[in-house]
C-alpha cells in the first residue's frame, strides 16, 4: 500500500510527523505538505504564481518528503500529477490540530487535502485531534494507520471520503469508535474589532464553537462522550428535499 500524507499545519506539524510513523511499518509513505500552515485555507488552490515543491525532511524518518508553497488541495494535485509518477491508494490528510466538526468542513485545509484526492479518485481520510493544546498524537496516529488499511481493503465508493475526529485524550480512555453524521456545530462570537496604535480599526476574526450542536449521533456529540468520530462524506451537496419542494416555486426563464 502506498499512502501520501498531506496536512494543512505545515510540513514541521507534530501531527503530520505521528501520521508518518505510525503508518511508516505498514504502507510506503510518501509525504507532500505546505511549507507553512495553511488553516482554514479550504479548497484554495493557487492559479496565479507559480507553485514550488522542494525536497524536504520529515523530522529524521528519511521518508520521501516535499515542501511546497501550496495550500493542501494544491499539495495533492502536485503530488498525484507529478511528484509520485503514479497515484498512491490512500490519502490521509492530517493529523490536525484541532477538530473538524460540523461547519468546521467548510472551512478546512485538512478536509480539503482529503476532497482533493476523492476527486482524483483516490480513497481518502481527513483526521483530525479535537485539542489544541497538550495533544495527545498516539491515539489518532494509531487508529489512522489502521483505517488506512481498512480503506485499502474495502474501498469506498465514487466521490466519497472519511472524516475522523479522535478525542484528545489516552488510549484507555477513549471509548470506542462511532459512525457520525455531520453536525451543525458552526461558531458565535466570531469578529474582534480593535484599534491601532494609529488609531485605526482593524479586526480580528475568532469565536468559539456554538452550544448545544452536538445531537446524538454527530461528529460533535461523539467526540464530547470520549468516542473517535468516523463521517462518511461525499462531494455532491444537492439537498434532495429542498430540490423537491423548489419545484412549487414560482421559478420560470423567460420571467413574466
Ligand atoms: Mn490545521
Amino acid at each position: 500500500m502506498r499512502v501520501l500524507l498531506t496536512n494543512d499545519d505545515g510540513l514541521g506539524s507534530p501531527g503530520l510527523l505521528a501520521l508518518a510513523r505510525a503508518l511508516r511499518p505498514v504502507a510506503d509513505v510518501l509525504v507532500v505538505a505546505p511549507e507553512h500552515e495553511r488553516s482554514a485555507a479550504s479548497h484554495a488552490i493557487t492559479l496565479h504564481k507559480p507553485l514550488r515543491a522542494v525536497p524536504a525532511a520529515l523530522g529524521d524518518t528519511g521518508l520521501p518528503a516535499w515542501a511546497t508553497s501550496g495550500t493542501p488541495a494544491d499539495c495533492v494535485l502536485l503530488a498525484v500529477l507529478d511528484l509520485l509518477g503514479r497515484p498512491p491508494d490512500v490519502v490521509v490528510s492530517g493529523i490536525n490540530v484541532g477538530a473538524n466538526l460540523g461547519m468546521d468542513l467548510i472551512y478546512s485545509g485538512t478536509v480539503s487535502g482529503a476532497v482533493e484526492a476523492t476527486l482524483s479518485g483516490i480513497a481518502a481520510i481527513a483526521v483530525s485531534v479535537a485539542s489544541f493544546t497538550d495533544i495527545q498524537w498516539g491515539p489518532a496516529a494509531a487508529f489512522s494507520a489502521h483505517l488506512a488499511q481498512e480503506v485499502h481493503r474495502h474501498g469506498l465508493p465514487k466521490d466519497t471520503f472519511l472524516n475522523v475526529n479522535v478525542p484528545n485524550l489516552p488510549a484507555k480512555e477513549i471509548r470506542g469508535v462511532e459512525i457520525t453524521r455531520q453536525s451543525a456545530r458552526r461558531y458565535v462570537n466570531r469578529l474582534e474589532k480593535r484599534a491601532d496604535p494609529r488609531g485605526r480599526d482593524y479586526y480580528w476574526l475568532t469565536g468559539s464553537a456554538e452550544a448545544g450542536s452536538a445531537d446524538p449521533g454527530t461528529d460533535a456529540a461523539a467526540v464530547a462522550e470520549g468516542r473517535i468520530s468516523v463521517t462518511p462524506l461525499r462531494l455532491d451537496m444537492t439537498y434532495e428535499e429542498l430540490r423537491t419542494s423548489l419545484r412549487s416555486w414560482d421559478l420560470r426563464w423567460p420571467l413574466r
